[in-house]
């Protein structure tokens, strides 16, 4: 299908998609931004994450750490607080570490070759493709979770995109305006995100209308095709809110690698939380269980029973209620910290 373009219909193409843009394009705070290092950040957390949650992180991002050189030098647990609530924490400790590789290896100077960008922790092709496009205007293709949908619309894919990778870069570099390539993969990156929507496509307002192969066959909500669904299962889990008798409480931090690895939480166990209470807290008294908390990652969900218990115990680990806020923490558990704060447990006794 790529092959079908002629260099009329690519010029018409790359045209009509930059005069859009002009009229349509989104105003972000990070668009035709000359600063690498900021280009980089909203990259990041643009990835499985919405502008309109993105944009008070990045501010925030931006304000406490304002250059690579402060990020690299910041400790990983601030570091983890300011990401706090956008998920995916993998995202914030790779940036932390590939900031530090940018100040230790390039003495701080962003690398502007692929290969060498590639090297960085938490970049990939299309990362790579979108900071460079964007702040360097290089002709870097990109192929982010809308470009795909865009493109598996246009020519009408008959596989899940998963399974067609190759085929989408091609179309994706082959598409790409080597004049503008940073105007062009921002269109494109738009037109996905407000016109070729996942549920309501509007392709009456879309420059690309008549070249896209879903909309001339009246299907664009059938591309593109979907993987089969894997039943996604739900763990259950139950929490130990343990607070002593200063009314301090005891969290833990998770290990560094793996899912939501640095952050905070409280104890917790899946299934049986007993052989946890006699090893942490012997004698802790049971008082009462607050509301369950529902969160779903992208391979499973939880389902977590927060229990209270009264302990008599102190030390490392114990801290005072209203330090919590210090420590990040996961969605779920500050979902418990929440319903701790309402209901003013948290008081002494
Ligand atoms: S015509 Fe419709 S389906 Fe095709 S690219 Fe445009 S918005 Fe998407």
């Amino acid at each position: 299908m790529v092959a079908l373009w002629t260099a009329e219909i690519l010029a018409e193409m790359r045209r009509s998609l930059l005069d859009w843009y002009q009229q349509a394009g989104r105003t972000l705070p990070w668009r035709n931004e000359p600063d690498i290092y900021r280009v980089w950040v909203s990259e990041i957390m643009l990835q499985q994450t919405q502008v309109k949650t993105v944009i008070p992180y990045y501010e925030r991002w931006l304000a406490q750490f304002p250059t690579v050189e402060a990020l690299a030098a910041a400790d990983l647990q601030a570091v983890l607080k300011q990401w706090e609530g956008l998920g995916y924490y993998a995202r914030a400790r790779n940036l932390h570490q590939a900031a530090q590789q940018v100040v230790t290896d390039f003495a701080g100077q962003f690398p502007e070759d692929l290969d060498k960008i590639l090297c960085l922790k938490g970049i990939g092709r299309t990362t790579a493709g979108g900071i460079l496009s964007s702040a360097r205007n290089l002709p870097l293709a990109i192929l982010d979770g809308n470009v795909k949908r865009v493109l598996a619309r246009l020519i009408a894919l008959e596989v899940p995109p998963v399974k067609a990778l190759d085929e989408l870069w091609d179309a994706s570099e082959t598409l790409l305006d080597p004049e503008n390539p940073r105007d062009f993969n921002q269109a494109l990156m738009d037109l996905g995100a407000t016109l070729c929507t996942v549920k309501q496509p509007n392709c009456p307002r879309c420059p690309w209308q008549n070249h896209c192969t879903a909309y001339l066959k009246h299907q664009p909500t059938d591309f593109p095709r979907k993987a089969p669904k894997k039943q996604i299962p739900t763990k259950k889990i139950v929490a130990a809110i343990a607070f002593n008798l200063e009314n301090q409480v005891f969290i833990q931090q998770r290990p560094q690698d793996g899912l939501l690895g640095g952050l905070w939480e409280f104890p917790n166990q899946e299934g049986n939380i007993q052989p946890l209470l006699t090893d942490l807290f012997p004698g802790a008294q049971y008082e009462r269980s607050l509301n369950t908390v529902f969160h779903a990652y992208t391979h499973f969900k939880i389902q977590v029973e927060p229990q209270i218990y009264r302990v008599n115990l102190s030390g490392s680990g114990w801290v005072s209620f209203q330090n919590l806020k210090d420590y990040p923490f996961s969605k779920a558990h500050l979902k418990i910290i929440e319903q701790l704060q309402d209901s003013q447990l948290s008081l002494p006794i």
